[in-house]
């Protein structure tokens, strides 16, 4: 049997892969993905906590990121699929002066790339966020277009407009081969047969360093695990994302806000990072991030946790997605290394993407794709990742 061709083939339907799908579909190719796993995003995408933030210190991620909230934020009232978007805010809290400092340090270039976010002093803050301990608060930003939406809802949401639009879906099918006609990958090949296409999209998350490697590529994505937990329905009273930047023995920062179905959904960055791919729940999270949130919100002290996880950052050296064509392998591109925000990035560096790939990049495309190229120093450090 010949071999099936494409415009593009995605390796990936996760938090990346998927909403790319729908729109390169939307951009007239003939668009394939292929997965692993038995349905979309069924990676790290649902691990992730469904926060949604264009707070962040690296100008690609901010603008990718007030891209995707245009998407999430029109997406209902556009298709109709409910992707339990709630515009909720974020809030970075400050109880010592180095975190005000960083916070206010970071608010120059926030605002530049068009971030509305602004610094509250503590009984401001505390208008925002009654629940907050306001014993030593010194204040916080605020950034009210952030907010929060369903991972899995909104893979399932692109999946079906991208099938809509003539995209296949190939589930239980992992790569195991990229086929090559000298420095051009032609296709890739799986257990079931092989695809050709004028263009191989790396969109393998946690697994992208080896499916790079397949291309004779190497992608200095490493995964570390993180966990996260999700409490018991309560009514309403908090609306936007907590984050405390405060290392403290153990942990590097944590972060939790209410969804609104009423449970607490809360995350830590452990410190020293837990590098690799087990995802078994440890013991040592629950006591951990229990002590941390209680201090900062008393009254999430009588709360019961239903359910803890652990899932996969897909880490790079500087904190920054690696996006873009890879020098001297032709018909490939890397969109990779995503971090712990490849959920918020996914649809907006779909729409950017689109417009590199049809070759006709706009200047504030082109300033993104050089920031995220594969090939860059990778010597910065993105300060809120
Ligand atoms: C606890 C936790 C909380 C998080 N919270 C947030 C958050 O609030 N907001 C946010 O933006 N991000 C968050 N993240 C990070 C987010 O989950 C990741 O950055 C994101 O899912 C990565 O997207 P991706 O598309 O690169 O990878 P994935 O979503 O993992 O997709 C990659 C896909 O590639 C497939 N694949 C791998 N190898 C092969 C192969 N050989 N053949 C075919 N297919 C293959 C996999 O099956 C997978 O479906 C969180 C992560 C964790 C662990």
């Amino acid at each position: 049997m010949s071999a099936e061709t494409y415009d593009v083939i995605i390796i990936g339907a996760g938090s990346v892969g998927a909403p790319l799908a729908w729109q390169l579909a939307e951009g007239g190719l003939r668009t394939l993905v292929l997965d692993q796993a038995a349905s979309v995003g069924q990676g790290s995408n649902k691990t992730a906590i469904g926060g949604i933030r264009a707070t962040h210190s690296d100008p690609a991620k901010i603008r990718i990121s007030l891209k995707s909230i245009e998407i999430f934020s029109t997406w209902k009232e556009r298709y109709g699929d409910d992707l339990g978007w709630v515009q909720g805010g974020y809030n970075f809290v400050a109880y010592r002066e180095r975190e005000e400092r960083i916070l206010k340090d970071l608010l120059d270039i926030q605002k530049r790339y068009g971030l509305n976010i602004d610094w509250y002093d503590r009984d401001a803050m505390l208008e925002i966020v009654p629940a907050l301990n306001p014993d030593g608060l010194l204040g916080g930003t605020f950034s009210p277009g952030d907010g929060s939406a369903s991972p899995l809802l909104s893979a399932l949401a692109f999946e079906r407009r991208a099938r809509a639009l003539g995209a296949g879906f190939r589930y239980q099918e992992p790569v195991t081969e990229m086929l090559r006609d000298g420095e051009r990958v032609v296709g890739v090949r799986t257990a079931r047969g092989a695809y050709h296409a004028g263009l191989v999209i790396n969109a393998a998350g946690p697994w992208a360093r080896e499916i790079a490697a397949l291309a004779g590529v190497d992608v200095p994505v490493q995964p570390d695990s993180h966990e996260a937990g999700i409490t018991e329905p309560v009514a309403p009273f908090l609306r936007p994302m907590v984050v405390d930047i405060r290392p403290i023995e153990g942990s590097a920062n944590y972060y939790f806000y209410q969804h609104h179905t009423g449970q607490i959904v809360f995350c830590i960055t452990p410190a020293p990072l837990i590098v690799g791919t087990d995802r078994r729940e440890t013991s040592v999270f629950l006591p951990q991030v229990a002590q941390r949130m209680v201090d900062l919100m008393p009254r999430l002290r009588n709360l019961k946790v239903r359910r803890t996880w652990r899932g996969l950052y897909p880490m790079t050296p500087d904190g920054a997605p690696i996006v873009g064509a890879v020098d001297g392998v032709q018909g490939y591109l890397l969109a990779v290394g995503m971090c712990g925000q490849g959920y918020m990035l996914g649809p907006g560096l779909a729409v950017y993407l689109r417009e590199l790939i049809a070759g006709t990049p706009g200047e504030e495309t082109r300033e993104i794709f050089a920031l995220l190229s594969p090939q860059r120093a990778f010597k910065g450090q993105e300060k809120l990742k």
